[in-house]
């Protein structure tokens, strides 16, 4: 029976990928699977490996083999219902937190797998929470994740500001509205490639020029918002100056873009009025 090292140095997928997979299967931790990598695998433990080496070689992404992926520090469950955690939507979450109010009400719209919302309520225990999806199985997933993490958020099924019918939010309560929506323009090319062929489309693109979403967050908003209140969206790369265009169209002031690790443009905000 080979050892970990040994299927560690032979498999025919990255190694830090073999590492999760194995983690994954023994339960061991990145460190216990270093410490222990004299140890041969099991058998069952082997075929199983063997079996997610060959779906993750079809092209599967990692984090929907093993049902999890990290996000702020802290894991997250993840299925093919919802969008894989992105290390740049780290960037929209401290975004957000820089500009969240002692006792401030924060409305994640589209939550996905819940993470703004979960790690933000876990950041920041004081804050009011909602999260809101239209797809019922990624709620299933957020409220799971919420679950885990003892993070009371409040959840509701609905597309964008719809999700109000069960929230009833006062007009003009919310401090910060955070949204990572479908920004992917629909011939995007990337949609055929890597990860995102197995994510949910809806999740990705808007079917239309990757900014329809957008305008409609940035239009209805303001309703919600506080006075002083942000609106902070995540986008494209090479969005920025359209996503300024359209806060700028709908009346907000304060705009900026900000960068990504990688340096570029990633999270665009705007706020109702100046202070
Ligand atoms: N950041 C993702 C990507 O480009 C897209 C996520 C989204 O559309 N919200 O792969």
């Amino acid at each position: 029976m080979p050892t970990i090292a040994q299927i560690l140095q032979t498999a025919p997928i990255p190694r830090n990928e073999t590492r999760l997979l194995l983690q994954h299967i023994t339960g061991y931790t990145a460190s216990q699977l270093i410490t222990r990598d004299r140890e041969p695998l099991p058998k069952d433990q082997a075929d199983q490996l063997h079996r997610l080496i060959a779906r993750r070689s079809a092209g599967e992404p990692i984090a929907y083999l093993i049902g999890t992926r990290e996000f702020y520090g802290r894991a997250f469950v993840v299925s093919p219902a919802v969008l894989i955690p992105r290390p740049e939507t780290e960037h929209l979450l401290e975004a957000a937190l820089q500009r969240l109010p002692e006792n401030g009400v924060l409305w994640d719209l589209g939550t996905g797998s819940g993470i703004i919302a979960v790690s933000a309520k876990c950041e920041r225990p004081d804050a009011r929470v909602f999260a809101s999806d239209i797809s019922a199985e990624a709620l299933a997933v957020a409220q799971q994740n919420a679950a885990a993490w003892c993070a009371p958020v409040s959840f509701a099924q609905g597309a964008w500001f719809a999700a109000n019918q069960v929230f009833r939010l006062p007009q003009h309560s919310v401090h910060i509205i955070a949204s990572n929506p479908p920004y992917i323009e629909a011939d995007d090319p990337h949609l055929q490639q890597g990860d995102l062929r197995y994510e949910p489309p809806a999740a990705l693109t808007d079917f239309a020029d990757g900014l329809a979403h957008i305008r409609h967050i940035a239009q209805h908003a303001p309703a919600y918002l506080r006075r002083h209140g942000w609106l902070l969206l995540e986008h494209g790369y090479d969005q920025g100056q359209a996503v300024r265009d359209i806060l700028a169209r709908f009346g907000f002031c304060q705009i900026e873009t900000q960068q990504d690790w990688a340096g570029l443009d990633r999270v665009t905000l705007g706020r109702v009025e100046a202070a």
